[in-house]
């Protein structure tokens, strides 16, 4: 059984566990953890990522453990590949025994039959080091350590990942591939967790064509439209969609999904909608390209407002500097890049009569 100190600490870089079971193999499954082989139970605040406590994770869905059995009797060796930046150099912190006891948890979850090795590269982010994907040294790490050096045959070997590049795979507003990546840097084939598990977690059946509808929108919305603000927008289809696939309830009015976090006003408007139509308006809208050109219409009527904005205020400005209706009619109708001589000669002839006046 996995306990906490089992963990085998490589400062600075790596942690390892080799479970008592696991033996060399030529076949290998390696697997991310963080959204592909466990998912974290939603918190008070509603956070969705990594677990911040050794309990708070579930499996991906009740399918993991069939799944990682059927490899192993197939003669898999199994190997959670994880970057974990959070531990950093803290190799004997706080963090780095949370994330410690959640894989001994998801060791428990497994069972005995699964034997589960885990291999988390602790470097942060922005020091990459050579063990964080998607640099392959993690994989060498695992043939030294746990395989005993029997070298795997990469033909018959797979990485899952969620990372996968795909339009909702993102992070920090970024499209991530970083699971991807590291299996064509191993030379490995790469699937994601819904290609091995199937759909995650439990939801109602029901509710699928709702989930899914959003995050379809969610992707088109990365992949074909151009606002600024696009990856905040399927970020939020992302994680409404995820929402309402999960929902242990039946959506049939949008009072279902009141106070579920990460379904703000917009989804609530896309509940509706769905309910009413069986499907979301805005989906067609993008494929055929009307959205784009209302929202370049849009922009382009902004442009106009703008530069209306701009003349009024420019010809306020000469109105107040000439002090005539008269006066600022022919200023404008002067070149841009003539109106300071004009200014100049108007103070010049201001002065000279202040100065007439006085004499
Ligand atoms: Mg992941």
């Amino acid at each position: 059984m996995l306990d906490d100190d089992n963990f085998v600490v490589h400062p600075k870089e790596l942690i390892h566990f080799r479970h008592p079971s696991s033996k060399p193999s030529k076949k290998v499954l390696a697997l991310d953890l963080d959204n592909t082989l466990i998912r974290r139970r939603e918190d008070s605040s509603g956070k969705a990522g990594l677990p911040d406590d050794k309990e708070d994770f579930e499996l991906y869905n009740p399918r993991v453990k069939e799944v990682l059995k059927d490899y192993a009797e197939k003669g898999y060796a199994l190997v959670v590949m994880s970057n974990q930046g959070g531990i950093k150099t803290a190799m004997g912190g706080i963090t780095s025994f949370v994330v410690r006891g959640v894989c001994a948890n998801v060791g428990k979850a497994l069972g005995d039959d699964v034997a589960l090795n885990f291999i988390l590269a602790t470097a942060a982010p922005d020091k990459a080091g050579k063990y964080r994907k998607p640099q392959p040294g993690m994989w060498r790490a695992f043939v030294e350590l746990i395989n005993d050096g029997v070298e795997p045959d990469l033909a018959d070997c797979l990485y899952v990942g969620d990372a996968a590049g795909r339009p909702q795979d993102i992070i920090a507003s970024k499209i991530n591939d970083g699971d991807k990546q590291f299996a064509e840097a191993v030379g490995i084939a790469f699937k994601t967790p819904e290609e091995v598990f199937g759909v995650p977690g439990k939801g109602k059946e029901e509710n699928q064509a709702m989930g899914n509808a959003f995050m379809e929108l969610a992707n088109l919305h990365a992949e074909k439209t151009e606002s600024d603000k696009k990856f905040f927008k399927a970020k939020a289809l992302r994680v409404a969609g995820g929402k309402i696939k999960m929902l242990e309830k039946v959506v049939r009015s949008v009072e279902d999904v009141d106070g579920v976090k990460g379904i703000g006003k917009m989804s609530k408007e896309l509940v509706a909608e769905f309910l009413e139509t069986g499907g979301l308006a805005e989906i067609e809208k993008i494929n055929s390209g009307e959205y784009e050109r209302e929202r370049k219409e849009r922009a382009e009527n902004d442009e106009k407002e703008i530069s209306k904005a701009a003349q009024v205020r420019c010809r306020c400005w000469w109105r107040v500097l000439f002090l005539s209706e008269g006066c600022c009619r022919v200023c404008v109708c002067v070149p841009p890049s003539r109106r300071r001589s004009l200014v100049v000669v108007f103070f010049l002839r201001c002065i000279l009569q202040v100065g007439q006046a006085f004499l």
